[in-house]
């Protein structure tokens, strides 16, 4: 392996002990601790493992947890129900809808009831919006987590031909944006991408969010590149792979997240973050009213 690792798990650590110390600047100032809820519909099993370690890093920041566990068979106005009460409840900084919601409850309209102030995943059109126009206020954290990781180690954007595996609304797009206000250059790919190869040989940062283990070819890494690797997958054997072969890449990039240990833990880390940046902006907000 010739490729630099970006230990997301270390630099996680370092985001964490941040948050702690601003969680306890902001409960000396405030008489209280930053709020996050986490609302979890039904008992995926992955979705629980999620919800659990969301649960306990904020305990361990000092944000206090507030915890809605609905059964599968809720109902669409049930959830809302419940978001509308956290929206109102000012203890709560921070709402986090885990998704996938059940079927036949619209997630959109679930996310969209969120207060965009308390939407500490960014996946509110508003926030989605104020990242689109340059000026992002809670930023979606997986892709706020890449960029964080590319500045710990000095992997300078601005300029750089990006591209972004996936064009999902909770990855892949809010991704190009961040690469974008980087000032990299940046092409999304998506299942309608004719020539998929060719985009990702030219990338000097490539971010994979497919979903798919194994998906992309390390020789199709361009040597020296950073590599990104956002895909958590269940491989054959039971473990946790990424998207991207991840041996040949390696042997080609200048710099690779390990899946597990990459952006698993910085996703977490900079949830935290915007959790307390909530508690922020609702203070202030609330003092200038
Ligand atoms: P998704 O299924 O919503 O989106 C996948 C995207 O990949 C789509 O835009 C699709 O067009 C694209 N795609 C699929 N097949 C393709 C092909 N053959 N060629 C080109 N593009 C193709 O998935 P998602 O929610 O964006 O998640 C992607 C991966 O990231 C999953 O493995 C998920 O588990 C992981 N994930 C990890 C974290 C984390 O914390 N590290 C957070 C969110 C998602």
């Amino acid at each position: 392996m010739s490729a630099k690792l970006l230990d997301g798990k270390a630099v996680a650590a370092r985001v964490r002990a941040e948050v702690a110390q601003r969680a306890a600047q902001f409960a000396a100032r405030h008489g209280r601790r930053p709020g996050l809820a986490v609302v979890q519909v039904g008992e995926d099993p992955a979705s629980s493992v999620y919800v659990r370690n969301k649960r306990r890093s904020s305990l361990e920041a000092g944000i206090e947890s507030f915890a809605h566990d609905l059964p599968a068979n809720a109902s669409e106005p049930e959830i809302l129900a419940v978001v509308h009460a956290l929206n109102r409840d000012d203890r709560v900084d921070g709402i986090l809808v885990q998704l996938p919601l059940p079927k036949g409850v619209n997630a959109d309209r679930v996310m969209d009831a969120v207060d965009p102030l308390k939407d500490v995943d960014g996946f509110h059109p508003v926030n989605t919006g104020l990242l689109a126009q340059k000026r992002p206020r809670l930023r979606p954290c997986t892709p706020f987590g890449v960029i964080r990781l590319a500045q710990e180690y000095g992997i300078a954007l601005t300029g750089l031909r990006a591209t972004v595996v996936g064009a999902s609304n909770i990855v892949g797009r809010p991704m190009a944006l961040e690469l974008l206000l980087a000032r990299a250059t940046v092409t999304v790919c998506h299942t309608g991408t004719r020539d998929l190869r060719a985009e990702v040989e030219r990338a000097e940062v490539l971010v994979a969010a497919v979903g798919k283990a194994g998906f992309i070819p390390g020789e199709w890494v361009r040597p020296g590149a950073a590599v990104f690797d956002v895909g958590i997958n269940r491989a054959p054997a039971g473990n946790l792979v990424g998207d991207v072969e991840f041996e040949s890449a390696a042997a080609r990039a200048g710099w690779i997240t390990p899946v597990p240990g990459g952006l698993g833990p910085m996703t977490i880390a900079m949830l935290l973050s915007n959790a307390v940046d909530a508690a922020n902006f609702r203070a202030a907000a609330k003092s200038s009213a």
